[in-house]
């Protein structure tokens, strides 16, 4: 099993989706609140949960524009990603929409490119690819090729005149990454990391309780984030093309969710990788990665990620007042947030119920929003180059068995 089996959710533990302004009654009304409901008697419990501001309208909630207007998309590489997830949230778009593809494969581009109403004059090779330069139509180019080609993709959109969103990791280095941004900021265009995350409305939510201090002052977080990997012969086992094992692939979405969680960035690292000998998986990445961050508010995050264990993905932050658990997180779909508190003398939680909205979606229309408005997306490559600071000290962190310190530019 790969990171492209992402989508498939873990359990059946969906509750029936709702609007955000009947959250209240239903968290209330729910046979499982329990203790909770009980014990706060009225309106207490979901007034506490509940946003304290109006939330801002997103992408997704205004007007689609009609297509003349949209922003256009090329997406580079046709793989398993592409195609089950990002074209077909091309196409449910509001903002952006599909107009080239690059591919190595004539055929396949034609066939994707009929599926999706894509002019067969911009389908481009990777041979023929700067010549997206003269083709006014594309606006914003979609990297979604092994994490090593990354950095050479971006950096030749970016020469060409073009916007670019990158898949995560955007590069295998802090060098490949920053590369990228000095590319994107002399060309005076766009450059965004797709973190699906800080789009996925349930994780947004334990963003916005963390930070509005809902449960109180966050003290702990814990994530993990494991699957089994399936061929040895696949570019994610290939060092060049993957730039790491476990950590740069599933271990991203944690790490890059816990800055985002509590709006902070880490001071210190302190991490320890065991990667089993003889198995033909990890002839050259590392296989289980075990890191604390520790944050200057003295919040301690421990997360562990690892590409030979049954799938498990989850995240909780604790809190002075109660706990946020998202079980599963990182799914493409059926992240299931439950909260946590003391009410009185008793214990209980309750699952909150967030609306549904695809994360891919969001998430594109970010970009094309930014695009429209002129204005840096939420995003930005700045956030990626970040992230790879981190995952070095991390490696570095295995590799000399101490506590490393991050200073952040
Ligand atoms: P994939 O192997 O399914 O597709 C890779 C594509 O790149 C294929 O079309 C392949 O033909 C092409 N390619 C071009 N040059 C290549 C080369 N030298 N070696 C191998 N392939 C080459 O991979 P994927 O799962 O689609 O992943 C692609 C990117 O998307 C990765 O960066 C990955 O981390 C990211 N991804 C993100 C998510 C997410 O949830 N955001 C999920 C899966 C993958």
């Amino acid at each position: 099993m790969t990171d492209r089996d992402e989508g498939k959710a873990l359990t059946g533990t969906n509750e029936a989706e709702a609007p955000l302004q009947s959250t209240r009654r239903r968290f209330l009304g729910q046979a499982g609140l329990g203790l909770l409901g009980a014990g706060l008697a009225g309106t207490t419990l979901a007034q506490s949960l509940a946003p304290t501001e109006k939330p801002s309208t997103t992408p997704e909630e205004k007007q689609p524009l009609p297509p003349e207007k949209r922003i256009g998309w090329a997406v580079v590489g046709l793989g398993g990603f592409a195609l089950g997830q990002a074209i077909p949230a091309l196409r449910q778009a509001r903002k952006s929409r599909l107009v080239a593809l690059v591919s190595g494969s004539p055929e396949k581009a034609r066939r994707v490119a009929d599926q999706n109403g894509v002019d067969l004059r911009n389908i481009y090779s990777y041979q023929n690819f700067d010549a997206i330069r003269d083709n006014p139509e594309i606006d914003v180019v979609y990297i979604i090729l092994p994490n090593g080609l990354h950095a050479e993709y971006s950096v030749r959109a970016s020469q060409a005149g073009k916007h670019v969103m990158s898949e995560k990791p955007m590069a295998t280095s802090v060098a490949e990454a920053e590369a990228m941004v000095d590319a994107a900021r002399a060309a005076g265009k766009k450059l965004m990391v797709a973190y699906r995350a800080q789009f996925e409305p349930r994780h947004v939510e334990v963003a916005r309780l963390t930070r509005a201090r809902v449960l109180g002052h966050p003290r702990a977080m814990i994530g993990e984030f494991l699957q089994n990997q399936g061929d040895p012969n696949q570019w994610r086992q290939n060092l060049k093309l993957a730039g790491g094992g476990s950590l740069v692939d599933v271990g991203l979405y944690p790490l890059n969710f816990s800055r985002f969680v509590l709006g902070e960035e880490p001071t210190q690292v302190a991490a320890q990788i065991s990667t089993p000998q003889g198995d033909p998986r990890f002839r050259e990445v590392e296989d289980r990665v075990a890191f604390t961050l520790t944050f200057p508010s003295g919040v301690v995050g421990h997360f562990m990620r690892g590409y030979s264990a049954h799938r498990s993905a989850r995240f909780r932050v604790m809190s002075e007042r109660g706990w946020a658990d998202l079980d599963p997180a990182f799914q493409y779909e059926g992240n299931t947030l439950r909260v946590g508190r003391r009410v009185g003398q008793q214990e209980g939680s309750d699952l909150r119920n967030v609306e549904n909205k695809s994360q891919f979606v969001l998430e594109i229309d970010e970009l094309s929003s930014a695009i429209l408005e002129a204005r840096e997306p939420k995003t930005p490559g700045e956030e990626g180059v970040r992230d790879h600071r981190i995952m070095e000290a991390i490696y570095q962190s295995a590799r000399e068995g101490r506590t490393v310190s991050l200073t952040m530019g």
